[in-house]
């Protein structure tokens, strides 16, 4: 995780905005759980952003866009090398091939 102050106030520190704490008997803080992703700048109060998170989801993105690719395969049936995408028939036999 890598939060940055929206506003750019170079804070450094963030509250989440939904956590429970967990504390023992006498009240005193054992553990936190964060139940909902949102941290605001503890200096501005503006809303943090997770930088961390943005590339991943991007490159996600991109990777739906990728179009299939052809592959260059022989035909085990015709013994003829042909470029297929991948789960597509032999165009020459129409045997199916596995790539
Ligand atoms: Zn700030
Ligand atoms: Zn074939």
């Amino acid at each position: 995780m890598w939060l940055r102050c929206t506003r750019r106030c170079g804070g450094e520190l963030f509250k989440a905005l939904a956590a429970e704490v967990i504390v023992d008997s006498a009240g005193r803080y054992q553990d936190h759980e964060i139940t909902l992703a949102g941290y605001a700048c503890l200096n501005c109060g503006a809303p943090a952003l997770d930088l961390s998170a943005v590339p991943a989801e991007l490159e996600l993105e991109a990777a739906e866009d990728l179009a299939p690719v052809a592959v260059d395969v022989l035909c085990p049936i015709c013994e003829t090398g042909v470029s297929i995408l991948p789960g597509d028939e032999c165009p020459n036999c129409g045997a199916a091939l596995i790539s």
